[in-house]
């Protein structure tokens, strides 16, 4: 049977529970065990597809399409375990499920609660499929203290208690603020946290605790003697300059010793050589490049989390730090593109919805195609591309997606229906729900020989995954082709276009699946790799002009 970590926080939200989740199951990963990672989401969204990336961050997709949290990114990127729809639940998921089995009347008779009806579905969602794992680590989302995440807590609670503490650990993540009028650390915020989680019946076994420095001992014996925890319960968790860092500062602290001492598993110790080299050389780069990022939700680093990884992850293998410039397609129109991208060794285009910014994105993809930056398009960036080349190379002046409007030259539109994977037949309208129906996960897609696609990707059929419900209109492609674009992806037999490039252009590349998903700390994604040396390339020739 596993054993079951659940990892929470306290004080306030964004305190890096994710990372550290992510960076334990590392570190437990790397000692040998099995490891799976969950995410519980207090909100009611059934998942996070429906939810803006500006405000929440990314919608991240895993193989099997869940429209998933941020952190499964996280998870999947430090461990590189594939996450499915299991391992990201929200109290929406929670929610339907138990009103589908009331109304198929597995409950006849009862009246539902709370207690027992929703904890018993939250706990059956933590044990789902943990058979073959060693550690089922859960993570949950919020702060404790918020009235959504109760039930997530109670379940936790009777775990505890149904299991046993030789099972089940509780680490709780708080905050020792630095307060500079009196440079001091205080600890007191720490210890109305763990009041707040034992009100509930829960005693933390350790406590992961964020400040800006190391905390002395002092503080540490402080925090133990008001929690009743054992001084080596109680981990320093310092800022540090980059998140790859986190897992080695917290195994330097102890951290996976006291968690596998907690279980009774004594004697293993991660091998970390090669993450050590890898953070060394995050943090030692020859190089530097500059990359836009041309989007709609600029102001929130997170809503492009992954392709902000995927960049790094290519940059670390050239020993190049990236530095990325944010974009605000909205911006654009006023503040110019020349002004935008005047010094940037390339640019990403990424995914987004709806109009806003759309007509800044086209204006910057025009800029980087005549002034040959290195560009790669993702998704949205695809069918843009596919728009401006429509307008400013073939000229089709109102060509456009009918995402965007009902009338003009439709060269992306809805696609109603394809041969699917396992050629099995998909339908799709544009009356469909809007939760979970657009072209999501992992599809395969196949190279054309001849293209820089497959001087990147070495292969002939590869898996990438989706996110998106509107296509390339196949009837336009030979028009397109005549005048130098490449359609080097297609999958479905043909009728999806999933890759594009520009002959004429050093490096164009666009696709209508996600890359930066798969793309791993150490197993970069090919593209990002091969976008990195091209921006290189560039760099060097417009500092030698
Ligand atoms: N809005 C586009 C679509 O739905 C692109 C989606 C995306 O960029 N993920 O097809």
């Amino acid at each position: 049977m596993s054993n079951f970590i659940f990892v929470t926080g306290g004080v306030v939200s964004s305190l890096g529970k994710g990372i550290a989740a992510a960076g334990l199951a590392m570190l437990l990963g790397r000692c040998g065990f099995k490891i799976r990672v969950r995410k519980f989401d207090p909100y009611f969204n059934v998942d996070s597809g429906t939810m803006s990336p500006g405000e929440h961050g990314e919608v991240f997709v895993t193989n099997d399409g869940t429209e998933a949290d941020l952190d499964i990114g996280h998870y999947e990127r430090f461990t590189g375990c594939n996450a499915n729809n299991k391992d990201s639940i929200t109290m929406g998921k929670v929610f339907a499920e138990l009103l589908m089995r009331e109304r198929r009347g597995d409950f006849l008779g009862k009246t539902i609660q709370v207690v027992p009806h929703v904890t018993n579905i939250i706990k059956e969602f933590i044990q789902n499929d943990s058979n073959d794992f060693d550690f089922i680590i859960c993570e949950i989302g919020g702060t404790v203290g918020d009235i959504e995440a109760l039930s997530f807590l109670e379940a936790i609670r009777q775990l505890n208690y149904e299991l046993g503490v030789g099972k089940t650990m509780h680490i709780h993540t708080t905050l020792v603020p630095h307060l500079s009028t009196t440079s001091e650390l205080k600890t007191k915020p720490t210890q109305h946290s763990v009041k707040e989680l034992r009100s509930i019946g829960i005693q933390p076994n350790m406590l992961l605790c964020r400040s800006e420095t190391v905390l002395s001992s002092k503080e540490l014996n402080k925090i133990s003697l008001m929690c009743s925890l054992p001084p080596e319960m109680v981990i320093s968790a310092p800022n540090v300059s980059n998140v790859y860092e986190v897992p080695l500062v917290y195994h330097e602290a102890g951290f996976d010793k006291v968690v596998m001492e907690h279980f009774g598993l004594l004697g293993c110790s991660p091998n970390l050589l090669d993450w050590h080299r890898f953070v060394d050389s995050i943090n030692n780069p020859v190089h530097t490049i500059k990359v836009a990022l041309v989007g709609k939700y600029t102001k929130f680093g997170d809503a492009y989390r992954s392709v902000i990884e995927a960049l790094n992850h290519g940059g670390v293998i050239h020993l190049t730090k990236v530095e990325i410039v944010m974009v605000d397609a909205k911006k654009l129109a006023a503040d110019g593109v020349v002004s935008a991208l005047d010094e940037v060794d390339a640019v990403v285009i990424p995914g987004g919805f709806g109009y806003e910014g759309v007509e800044g994105i086209i204006s910057a993809i025009k800029y980087s195609r005549e002034n040959n930056i290195p560009t790669l398009g993702i998704c949205l960036g695809m069918q843009l591309a596919v728009i401006e080349f429509a307008r400013n190379v073939i000229g089709w002046n109102d060509a456009i997606s009918s995402e965007f409007s009902s009338s003009g030259c439709m060269v992306v539109g809805l696609m109603e229906e394809w041969i699917g994977a396992d050629a099995k037949m998909e339908k799709r309208s544009s009356s469909d729900d809007k939760g979970g129906t657009m072209r999501l996960g992992s599809y395969s897609c196949d190279i054309n020989r001849n293209s820089k696609m497959f001087e990147i990707y070495k292969q002939e059929l590869i898996d990438e995954r989706h996110r998106h419900r509107f296509e390339i209109n196949v009837q336009y492609m030979s028009t397109f082709e005549q005048h130098g674009m490449i359609f080097s992806g297609t999958s479905a037999h043909g009728s999806v276009l999933e890759a594009l490039e520009i002959k004429s252009h050093p490096w164009f590349i666009a696709t209508q699946f996600h890359p930066e998903l798969k793309s791993k700390i150490l197993d970069p994604h090919p593209l990002f790799v091969s976008l990195v040396e091209m921006a290189l390339q560039h760099s060097k020739n417009i500092r030698t002009l």
